[in-house]
């Protein structure tokens, strides 16, 4: 082979790679900057309580996991635009609790489908009876998406003292999968002597819940998943009024997350 048919080959594959990058870019409408936006950065201060709290040194961390995170996974509207404020309330719903975990990838997540409205466990937007506002999808192809109502995924970063959240409710519960099961134990974080006092743990509040003792959200008195789900809402959101009110939950979730919130 010669020098120039060498050459030729090298530049056709190029060529191919430059066009295949091209259409995927063309395909999503969406091309992650290279240096992180000012615009980005005043949204992020001003919405998410979590990065406003973080030392400097911390932001650059979690812009460059956002730009990561956004190479990788592809955000898509169903019957509804999104700009970059729901991309950037998306990424940091997934980052938050993995956080302390730079080099985690959420492993059988591809994409996010925002609706437009809440939905129905058949992902009907539009009929009756429609209540959810966030789901891990399963099964075939829904197997790698998470879904949320795109009003819902706001409005649980508006509103910054109810203890809930449905974005991070729906990735701690990816996080929770990560082992393969969603079970409430994070087996890849936890040890394994930490489950049954977890699981002990998880028993007793449950109980104090159904009772109506608890400013838990009743919901995570489900099963052992939905309840990790929801008392990790209630820590991210509220660390401090979390630890005074639920100290020995604190220092599990804290532990999980190994993030220790309330005393930064
Ligand atoms: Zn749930």
């Amino acid at each position: 082979m010669t020098t120039f048919t060498i050459l030729f080959a090298v530049s056709l594959v190029a060529l191919i790679v430059r066009f295949i990058y091209n259409s995927k870019v063309k395909k999503s409408g969406f091309e992650v900057p290279e240096v992180f936006p000012q615009t980005w950065r005043d949204f992020l201060d001003q919405e998410i309580q979590f990065y406003k709290e973080l030392k400097s040194e911390e932001k650059l961390q979690f812009e460059s996991d956002i730009q990561r995170f956004l190479k990788r996974i592809r955000i898509t509207g169903v019957k509804t635009s999104i700009d970059d404020e729901d991309r950037l309330l998306v990424a940091s719903s997934a980052l938050i609790p993995i956080f302390r975990f730079p080099e985690w990838e959420y492993k059988s997540l591809c994409e996010v489908l925002l609706y437009p409205d809440l939905f129905t466990e058949e992902y009907d937007f539009n009929g009756k009876d429609r209540s959810i506002s966030g789901m891990v999808g399963s099964g075939g192809v829904m197997n790698n998406v998470v879904l949320f109502s795109k009003p819902a995924l706001r409005y649980g970063f508006d509103n910054k003292s109810d203890k809930k959240n449905v974005g991070i409710h729906e990735f701690v519960h990816l996080f929770d999968k990560q082992d393969g099961n969603v079970d409430g134990v994070p087996s890849v974080i936890m040890r394994h002597q930490a489950v049954l006092p977890w699981l002990d743990l998880i028993n007793k509040n449950m109980k104090e819940m159904l009772a109506g003792k608890s400013d838990i959200n009743i919901y995570g008195a489900t099963n052992e998943q939905e309840f990790l789900a929801v008392v990790s809402e209630y820590f991210f959101e509220r660390p401090k009024l979390f630890k005074q009110k639920h100290p020995e939950l604190y220092e599990a979730l804290s532990s999980v997350f190994q993030n220790d919130l309330a005393n930064r």
